[in-house]
């Protein structure tokens, strides 16, 4: 087993998007800060009403997937298509926009606290056209497991193999074949799993501190942060004090990424062309 290495930090900043939701934006603050086939990681928290009340009213997305994965708060999603979705505690919600989506996610509170994740992920080009689809993936739908270092895991997409046995999360069959898992550690506890040789990956640590790597080159990762790591075919973290982190992997698509706001294409014409459909009605 290789396992892989802190690579490269990118350090979230604070900056807001929607109608107003303060957040902090790591990969993607800007068009070399992404980890293909990974777009952007949000991490929105705060017990303020004003920072997330505005919510995000209705846009377009196409091209690619967006994932919102809640750990407090509640939020409604609709979209053009019908679906409605209650994000609340410990759910997620994964939109595949394909050729367009246009929806929302207003805030179902007044007050408290609203903390979770937005991340988005590419699509392949021969994928990029296809109907938008939309899942609502429940608290319970969601497998949580205890580890033998100590602690716990949830996997939301893919699967993971831990502790000699596999755990499969309730979304799978994505092209890039994504893992998404939120773990928690105690103090100390270390995590060991194995990751795709070949694929990208990055933790993103969300409450307190991780050593990252193998033992004797491990490197600190702090809170809002996200980590890339080097190839391998293992990831191994230590927690340095109470620690919790969302662990990534995904097939890289290898293929020209071209974004303009919520629409990721291969080509600058697909842009245009997006745009147009936006504009002329035609873009779902
Ligand atoms: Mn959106």
């Amino acid at each position: 087993m290789t396992t892989r290495k802190l690579q490269q930090i990118i350090r979230s900043i604070p900056t807001s998007d929607g109608a107003g939701v303060k957040l902090r934006r790591s990969l993607g603050q800007a068009p070399g800060m992404r980890l293909d086939p990974f777009l952007m990681l949000d991490e929105f928290s705060s017990e303020s009403a004003d920072d997330y009340i505005a919510g995000f009213p209705d846009h377009p997305h196409r091209g690619f997937e967006t994932v919102t994965y809640m750990l407090d708060g509640h939020m409604l999603h609709q979209d053009h298509l019908g679906n409605r979705g209650d994000l609340v505690s410990g759910s997620a919600q994964w939109m595949t926009a394909g050729r367009g989506i246009i929806h929302s996610e207003m805030p179902q509170q007044q007050s408290g606290r609203m903390r979770g994740f937005q991340l988005w992920i590419n699509l392949p080009a021969r994928e990029k056209m296809k109907p938008a689809s939309y899942r609502d993936i429940p608290p319970e739908a969601i497998p949580q497991r205890s580890l033998a270092g100590g602690g716990q895991v949830k996997v939301i997409a893919g699967t993971l193999a831990v502790d000699g046995s596999k755990l499969a999360g309730p979304i799978q069959g994505i092209s890039t074949e994504p893992l998404l898992i939120d773990v928690r550690l105690p103090a100390g506890a270390v995590f060991a799993s194995e990751l795709a040789a070949g694929h990208s990956a990055f933790v993103y640590v969300y409450e307190g501190a991780l050593a990252v790597g193998p033992a004797h080159e491990a490197r600190t990762l702090a809170a809002h942060e996200a980590g890339v790591l080097s190839a391998g075919d293992e990831v191994c973290v230590r927690a340095d004090g109470h620690a919790a982190f969302l662990l990534l992997a995904a097939r890289p698509l290898g293929e020209p990424v071209v974004q303009y706001g919520p629409f990721v294409m291969n080509t600058r014409d697909e842009i245009e062309q997006a745009i147009a459909d936006y504009r002329n009605g035609q873009l779902v």
